[in-house]
């Protein structure tokens, strides 16, 4: 947020609702007029590992137990790409005003492309989603508290992830800013990585934090671009003056909005800003998604030489 802090307030708030809706805050309005990029309709492939796809209903009942790691097999990565469905995430919009792009798409395609190099080095990997749908797909009160909203698709993630038993977590989201100012906007871009200090095991979120957001940066490097580094961030940063801020619900530790929390390592990476004209064709490239998939990948797999599973 350094670079923002010359900005307009009013520029900060939707700055604000933009960045860290993906967690807490349902998304915004589809646009008047948008034209849907046409998203085939995957079925949902359940790999071998995946477990059962049944959260709680009942917020007063522990999750299962993770499952017994069998012998032999590679860390377990749960990858989780943002939105899906009819949460299209943030979205990126041609100088005609129309939509060329959405966050949902690009972060389920860099989701596989991650799992695909993971599994060929022998990790298994459980997605929260392996098409365009919401993981909440029976949209239940999975939080308890009567409302069923966005909270109950965040705590339906980290519930598939915590049952899955994955030694880490990566959500992968892209990140958005607009403000009075189209011009400025849309040269704004960069690279953010969030991580929650406030875990027993909040030493490795910063180690695994740092190793993407290095990697990430580098990638964004080697396909020509040069990123802006807007930091390896804690997830409750203030994103204004005066706020209070809040854990992102994936990451964060269990408190009155996060009833069951994610119970390992895990990061959530926003490699650039989909409202950032230069960044967004960027990301529809595919040697950029490649080079990026490798990063996380290349994160991931330095992460278990530090932290070798036990
Ligand atoms: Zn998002």
């Amino acid at each position: 947020m350094k670079r923002l802090a010359a900005f307009a307030l009013c520029c900060l708030l939707v700055a604000f609702l933009l960045v860290r809706c993906v967690q807490t805050r349902p998304p915004a309005p589809p646009s008047p007029s948008p034209s849907p990029i046409k998203v085939a309709a995957i079925t949902p492939v359940i790999v071998q590992e995946t477990p059962s796809a049944t959260p709680q209903v009942d917020p007063t009942v522990a999750p299962p137990p993770t499952p017994t790691r069998i012998p032999g097999q590679g860390p377990l990565v749960a990858i989780d790409p943002g939105h899906g469905g009819e949460d299209l995430g943030a979205r990126h919009f041609n100088r005609a005003g129309e939509m060329d792009l959405h966050e949902s798409t690009i972060t389920l395609q860099l989701a596989l492309r991650i799992g695909a190099r993971l599994q060929a080095l022998g990790y298994r990997v459980f997605y929260t989603r392996d098409g365009d749908y919401d993981p909440n797909l029976y949209e239940r009160d999975v939080t308890g508290d009567g409302e069923i909203d966005l909270r109950d698709v965040v705590q339906t993630r980290t519930d598939l992830i915590n049952e899955s038993g994955a030694d880490i977590l990566l959500s992968v989201h892209l990140n958005a800013w607009e403000c009075d100012d189209e011009e400025l906007w849309r040269a704004t871009g960069g690279t953010e990585t969030y991580y929650c200090p406030d875990r027993p095991f909040g030493d490795r979120n910063l180690r695994l934090a740092t190793l993407v957001h290095q990697n990430v940066l580098a990638a964004l490097r080697s396909v020509g671009h040069e990123p802006s580094d807007r930091g390896v961030l804690i997830d409750h940063a203030p994103a204004y003056p005066g706020d209070p801020g809040h854990h992102l619900m994936i990451l964060g530790p269990k408190d009155e909005i996060i009833v069951r929390p994610s119970n390992m390592p895990g990061v959530l990476s926003e490699p650039i800003f989909i409202t950032c004209d230069a960044e967004a064709y960027l990301i529809m490239r595919e040697d950029a998604q490649e080079a990026l998939a490798q990063a996380y990948v290349d994160a991931i797999v330095q992460y278990f030489k530090e932290y070798p599973l036990q």
